[in-house]
Protein backbone atom coordinates (compact mmCIF):
# COMPACT_ATOMS: atom_id res chain seq x y z
CA UNK A 1 0.00 0.00 0.00
CA UNK A 2 1.64 3.59 -0.96
CA UNK A 3 0.65 6.29 1.74
CA UNK A 4 1.75 9.76 0.89
CA UNK A 5 4.62 10.86 3.52
CA UNK A 6 5.20 14.25 3.05
CA UNK A 7 3.24 15.56 6.15
CA UNK A 8 3.94 12.23 8.26
CA UNK A 9 6.87 13.49 9.81
CA UNK A 10 4.76 16.29 11.66
CA UNK A 11 1.82 14.08 12.39
CA UNK A 12 4.22 11.66 13.85
CA UNK A 13 5.84 14.23 15.57
CA UNK A 14 2.75 15.30 17.33
CA UNK A 15 2.05 11.92 18.36
CA UNK A 16 5.35 10.86 19.69
CA UNK A 17 4.82 14.63 21.39
CA UNK A 18 1.99 12.54 23.39
CA UNK A 19 3.97 9.61 24.47
CA UNK A 20 3.40 8.50 28.14
CA UNK A 21 0.86 11.39 28.54
CA UNK A 22 -2.14 10.52 30.94
CA UNK A 23 -5.84 11.82 29.90
CA UNK A 24 -7.07 14.96 31.55
CA UNK A 25 -10.62 14.81 31.99
CA UNK A 26 -12.55 17.84 33.52
CA UNK A 27 -15.81 17.59 34.86
CA UNK A 28 -18.33 20.46 35.19
CA UNK A 29 -22.08 21.39 35.59
CA UNK A 30 -24.60 23.11 37.73
CA UNK A 31 -24.48 23.51 41.63
CA UNK A 32 -26.53 20.15 42.57
CA UNK A 33 -26.31 18.53 39.47
CA UNK A 34 -24.22 15.63 41.70
CA UNK A 35 -20.72 16.07 39.97
CA UNK A 36 -19.22 15.43 43.31
CA UNK A 37 -21.04 12.15 44.25
CA UNK A 38 -20.01 11.52 40.28
CA UNK A 39 -16.28 12.10 41.09
CA UNK A 40 -16.19 10.17 43.90
CA UNK A 41 -17.68 6.91 42.54
CA UNK A 42 -15.36 7.51 39.88
CA UNK A 43 -12.32 7.73 42.23
CA UNK A 44 -13.25 4.37 43.60
CA UNK A 45 -13.94 2.42 40.30
CA UNK A 46 -11.46 3.15 38.12
CA UNK A 47 -7.97 2.77 39.43
CA UNK A 48 -5.36 4.99 38.38
CA UNK A 49 -7.05 8.27 38.17
CA UNK A 50 -6.09 11.05 40.56
CA UNK A 51 -8.15 13.86 41.40
CA UNK A 52 -6.79 17.00 41.17
CA UNK A 53 -6.55 19.08 44.36
CA UNK A 54 -7.80 22.86 44.06
CA UNK A 55 -6.95 25.96 45.37
CA UNK A 56 -9.64 28.14 46.86
CA UNK A 57 -10.20 31.22 48.65
CA UNK A 58 -13.58 30.45 50.60
CA UNK A 59 -13.32 29.22 54.43
CA UNK A 60 -13.27 25.28 54.55
CA UNK A 61 -17.18 23.77 55.97
CA UNK A 62 -17.35 21.36 57.94
CA UNK A 63 -14.92 18.61 57.89
CA UNK A 64 -13.23 20.00 55.10
CA UNK A 65 -9.66 19.75 55.41
CA UNK A 66 -6.85 21.65 54.19
CA UNK A 67 -5.21 19.63 51.03
CA UNK A 68 -7.32 16.94 50.82
CA UNK A 69 -10.54 18.55 49.76
CA UNK A 70 -9.02 22.09 48.61
CA UNK A 71 -5.81 23.76 49.73
CA UNK A 72 -7.04 27.37 51.34
CA UNK A 73 -5.33 30.32 50.63
CA UNK A 74 -5.65 33.51 52.34
CA UNK A 75 -6.99 36.17 49.06
CA UNK A 76 -3.39 37.95 48.63
CA UNK A 77 -1.41 34.10 48.50
CA UNK A 78 -4.07 33.33 46.12
CA UNK A 79 -3.51 36.93 43.63
CA UNK A 80 0.55 35.91 44.08
CA UNK A 81 0.07 32.55 42.38
CA UNK A 82 -2.12 33.91 39.64
CA UNK A 83 0.81 36.71 38.99
CA UNK A 84 3.42 33.48 39.43
CA UNK A 85 1.10 31.65 36.68
CA UNK A 86 0.94 28.74 39.32
CA UNK A 87 -2.60 28.06 37.97
CA UNK A 88 -4.10 25.59 34.60
CA UNK A 89 -6.72 28.14 35.10
CA UNK A 90 -8.55 29.69 37.87
CA UNK A 91 -12.12 31.71 38.41
CA UNK A 92 -14.05 33.62 40.62
CA UNK A 93 -17.16 31.55 41.82
CA UNK A 94 -20.01 33.13 43.84
CA UNK A 95 -17.05 35.42 45.72
CA UNK A 96 -14.35 33.34 46.13
CA UNK A 97 -11.33 32.31 43.97
CA UNK A 98 -10.72 28.61 42.34
CA UNK A 99 -7.72 27.56 40.83
CA UNK A 100 -6.18 24.18 39.37
CA UNK A 101 -2.02 24.24 40.40
CA UNK A 102 -0.72 23.48 36.96
CA UNK A 103 2.63 21.87 38.77
CA UNK A 104 0.85 18.67 39.50
CA UNK A 105 -1.54 18.53 36.45
CA UNK A 106 1.49 18.80 34.25
CA UNK A 107 3.69 16.31 36.33
CA UNK A 108 0.75 13.64 36.54
CA UNK A 109 -0.09 13.27 32.77
CA UNK A 110 3.57 13.37 32.10
CA UNK A 111 3.62 10.80 34.01
CA UNK A 112 1.05 8.67 32.50
CA UNK A 113 -1.02 8.93 35.38
CA UNK A 114 -5.27 10.40 34.34
CA UNK A 115 -6.37 13.17 35.59
CA UNK A 116 -9.98 14.31 36.69
CA UNK A 117 -10.78 18.27 37.52
CA UNK A 118 -14.05 18.96 38.84
CA UNK A 119 -14.36 22.58 37.84
CA UNK A 120 -16.44 25.48 37.16
CA UNK A 121 -17.56 26.43 33.71
CA UNK A 122 -15.50 29.09 33.08
CA UNK A 123 -12.32 27.13 34.11
CA UNK A 124 -13.61 24.01 32.09
CA UNK A 125 -13.16 26.24 29.25
CA UNK A 126 -10.06 27.97 30.06
CA UNK A 127 -8.72 24.34 30.26
CA UNK A 128 -9.80 23.27 27.02
CA UNK A 129 -8.17 26.64 25.63
CA UNK A 130 -5.04 25.74 26.68
CA UNK A 131 -4.76 21.80 26.55
CA UNK A 132 -7.66 21.20 23.71
CA UNK A 133 -7.09 17.44 24.04
CA UNK A 134 -8.37 17.68 27.58
CA UNK A 135 -12.01 15.41 27.59
CA UNK A 136 -14.74 17.92 28.99
CA UNK A 137 -18.11 16.27 30.15
CA UNK A 138 -20.49 17.98 31.34
CA UNK A 139 -23.03 17.11 34.10
CA UNK A 140 -26.42 18.21 33.48
CA UNK A 141 -29.45 17.32 36.24
CA UNK A 142 -32.70 15.69 34.26
CA UNK A 143 -34.40 18.89 34.70
CA UNK A 144 -34.06 22.79 36.00
CA UNK A 145 -37.05 21.89 38.43
CA UNK A 146 -35.33 18.71 39.73
CA UNK A 147 -32.15 20.84 40.36
CA UNK A 148 -33.85 23.13 42.53
CA UNK A 149 -36.03 20.61 44.19
CA UNK A 150 -32.15 19.19 45.07
CA UNK A 151 -30.36 21.98 46.09
CA UNK A 152 -33.53 22.91 48.51
CA UNK A 153 -33.53 19.95 50.18
CA UNK A 154 -29.55 19.46 50.66
CA UNK A 155 -30.31 22.09 52.94
CA UNK A 156 -26.80 23.86 53.27
CA UNK A 157 -27.44 26.98 51.58
CA UNK A 158 -29.31 30.46 52.60
CA UNK A 159 -32.18 31.40 50.49
CA UNK A 160 -29.66 34.04 48.91
CA UNK A 161 -27.03 31.77 47.59
CA UNK A 162 -29.56 29.12 46.63
CA UNK A 163 -31.45 31.78 44.25
CA UNK A 164 -27.83 33.05 43.11
CA UNK A 165 -26.91 28.85 42.14
CA UNK A 166 -30.11 28.68 40.66
CA UNK A 167 -29.75 31.85 38.36
CA UNK A 168 -26.21 30.64 37.38
CA UNK A 169 -27.44 27.29 36.68
CA UNK A 170 -29.52 28.42 33.90
CA UNK A 171 -27.27 30.30 32.22
CA UNK A 172 -24.65 27.31 32.79
CA UNK A 173 -26.89 24.76 30.92
CA UNK A 174 -26.47 27.36 27.86
CA UNK A 175 -22.64 26.15 27.46
CA UNK A 176 -23.41 22.74 27.02
CA UNK A 177 -22.41 22.59 23.12
CA UNK A 178 -18.83 23.38 24.23
CA UNK A 179 -18.13 20.39 25.76
CA UNK A 180 -17.03 17.05 24.35
CA UNK A 181 -19.93 14.70 26.38
CA UNK A 182 -23.04 14.95 28.52
CA UNK A 183 -23.78 12.83 30.93
CA UNK A 184 -27.55 13.45 32.62
CA UNK A 185 -27.71 12.53 36.26
CA UNK A 186 -31.21 11.38 36.20
CA UNK A 187 -29.68 8.17 38.34
CA UNK A 188 -26.40 8.32 39.99
CA UNK A 189 -25.42 4.23 39.12
CA UNK A 190 -26.01 4.87 35.48
CA UNK A 191 -24.64 7.97 35.44
CA UNK A 192 -21.08 6.82 36.77
CA UNK A 193 -22.01 4.01 34.20
CA UNK A 194 -21.91 6.69 31.20
CA UNK A 195 -18.99 8.28 32.90
CA UNK A 196 -16.72 4.78 33.21
CA UNK A 197 -17.99 4.14 29.47
CA UNK A 198 -16.53 7.92 28.53
CA UNK A 199 -12.95 7.34 30.41
CA UNK A 200 -12.48 3.81 28.41
CA UNK A 201 -13.46 5.42 25.27
CA UNK A 202 -11.03 8.40 25.73
CA UNK A 203 -8.37 6.27 26.52
CA UNK A 204 -8.81 4.30 23.12
CA UNK A 205 -8.93 6.93 20.99
CA UNK A 206 -6.69 6.25 18.36
CA UNK A 207 -4.48 9.91 18.81
CA UNK A 208 -3.89 8.18 22.02
CA UNK A 209 -3.52 4.64 21.14
CA UNK A 210 -0.66 5.03 18.82
CA UNK A 211 1.97 5.05 21.61
CA UNK A 212 0.65 2.52 23.46
CA UNK A 213 0.80 0.48 20.45
CA UNK A 214 4.29 1.98 19.72
CA UNK A 215 5.46 0.98 23.12
CA UNK A 216 3.70 -2.46 22.72
CA UNK A 217 0.98 -1.59 25.56
CA UNK A 218 -2.49 -2.93 25.57
CA UNK A 219 -5.32 -0.72 25.06
CA UNK A 220 -7.66 -2.07 27.82
CA UNK A 221 -11.32 -0.71 27.89
P1 LIG B 1 -17.63 24.54 46.27
O1 LIG B 1 -17.28 25.82 46.95
O2 LIG B 1 -19.10 24.20 46.41
O3 LIG B 1 -16.72 23.41 46.69
O4 LIG B 1 -17.37 24.76 44.70
C1 LIG B 1 -18.03 25.79 44.03
C2 LIG B 1 -17.76 25.67 42.54
O5 LIG B 1 -16.36 25.88 42.28
C3 LIG B 1 -18.10 24.31 41.94
O6 LIG B 1 -18.80 24.53 40.73
C4 LIG B 1 -16.75 23.69 41.65
O7 LIG B 1 -16.80 22.82 40.53
C5 LIG B 1 -15.92 24.93 41.34
N1 LIG B 1 -14.48 24.70 41.49
C6 LIG B 1 -13.85 23.94 42.41
N2 LIG B 1 -12.53 23.96 42.21
C7 LIG B 1 -12.30 24.73 41.11
C8 LIG B 1 -11.13 25.12 40.39
O8 LIG B 1 -9.99 24.75 40.68
N3 LIG B 1 -11.32 25.93 39.33
C9 LIG B 1 -12.55 26.38 38.93
N4 LIG B 1 -12.61 27.15 37.85
N5 LIG B 1 -13.67 26.03 39.58
C10 LIG B 1 -13.56 25.20 40.66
Amino acid sequence: MMIQQNKGNEMLDSWLSRLGRGVLFVLSGPSGAGKGTLCRNLLQQQAGLQLSVSATTRQPRTGEQDGIHYHFLQHEDFVRQIEAQAFLEYAQVYDHYYGTPRTHVVEALQAGRDVLLEIDIQGALQVKASYPEAALIFVAPPSLEELSRRIYTRGTDSPEVIRKRLALASSELTYIDRYDYCVVNDDVEKATARLQAILHAEKCRIHRQSFRLLNEEECSP
